[in-house]
């Protein structure tokens, strides 16, 4: 990894943004069925630090061991329009969808700075006929409303709202420099008017924390009102380099709850199964009783074994 790694390009806030220079922005999957052929990561890291981020250990591939530094050396990879446009348009012909954004944030707050994520929309402006999905927990993305209603006019685009609960002061906890639920949900009330197809991800529904039925209900209906037209979800999954951090935030917020993770993710990162059906059902009532189509699942990096995850960040 070494010699891809460029220098300090900007610092601010205690974050430090470093160059990595990508021999591509796209990644193919292959193998595996996915709802998803390619995947575009536009940053390393993510400052937004949610407690529960599965992608912490990605660091790792980049010699940064301490599981903090995901929030606090950010790596911003460059692409050129002309090599966007090439690889857009091999995604195009393989008739396969681009995620953008299925491991870290592509509205981090590097956006603002950086632009990359901006940079992939222009050039998929460029290339008609894609299958594009975007993943953010992020109102930066309103910032792009009227391109992202271009691209969903010749192109068939989705932008997923990541929210976990319409508790503010909760949100906080978990999700320490995400935009509140409610600017988040503005955003993609702002997306659905202006003819944007966008989509809730409950992700991930935390045991004993946000899997409460009277909060799921409000979060269901306030984005079924915002204009999402479907509604995704899945309990969170604890892999290690996630679970050690997590825990040790559980330790500090919500004490008694320690004992009962251990024993709900008991040698495993997956919750134990009847959590996970009886979770499953209760989202799946709530978002019928929102006015959500049935559910369509989607398979995001925590769904893929541990082996085909790092094509999924890359
Ligand atoms: S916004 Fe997404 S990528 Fe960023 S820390 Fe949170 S879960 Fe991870």
């Amino acid at each position: 990894m070494a010699p891809r790694l460029g220098g300090t390009l900007d610092e601010r806030r205690g974050v430090e943004y470093r160059e990595l220079r990508a021999l591509r922005l796209l990644n193919r999957l292959r193998d595996r069925p996915m709802p998803f052929g390619w995947t575009a990561n536009p940053y390393r890291g993510c400052e937004m630090g949610c407690r529960y981020c599965y992608a912490r250990y990605t660091h790792e591939f980049l010699g940064q061991n301490d599981a903090r530094q995901f929030e606090r050396r950010i790596f911003v990879k460059r692409a050129e329009p002309s090599t966007l446009v090439a690889e857009l348009g091999r995604a195009r012909r393989s008739g396969l969808a681009v995620a953008l954004g299925t491991a870290t944030d592509p509205y981090q707050p590097a956006e603002a700075r950086f632009g990359v994520t901006r940079r992939v929309l222009e050039a998929a402006r460029r290339v008609p006929g894609l299958r594009l999905s975007i993943t953010t927990k992020s109102a930066l993305v309103e910032r792009d409303a009227a391109l992202l209603a271009e691209l969903a006019r010749r192109s068939e685009v989705s932008v997923n709202f990541s929210i976990t609960t319409l508790d503010a002061e909760l949100a906080r906890r978990l999700e320490p420099r995400a935009p509140r639920p409610d600017l988040r949900l503005g955003a993609l009330g702002a997306l659905a008017r202006a003819g944007v197809p966008t989509a809730l991800f409950v992700m991930p529904v935390l045991p004993h924390v946000t899997d409460d039925e009277a909060g799921l209900r409000a979060l269901l209906a306030a984005a079924r009102e915002a204009g999402a037209r479907s509604a995704v979800w899945n309990v969170l999954f604890l892999r290690s380099g996630t679970r050690e951090f997590f825990l040790e935030f559980l330790a500090a917020e919500f004490p008694g709850l320690v004992p009962v993770y251990r024993r709900l993710y008991a040698g495993s990162a997956y919750a134990a199964r009847a959590y996970v059906a009886e979770a499953d059902a209760r989202v799946a009532g709530l978002a019928e009783a929102a006015g959500f189509p049935a559910r369509s699942r989607c398979v995001r990096a925590a769904d893929a074994p541990a082996e085909r995850q790092l094509s999924l960040v890359w």
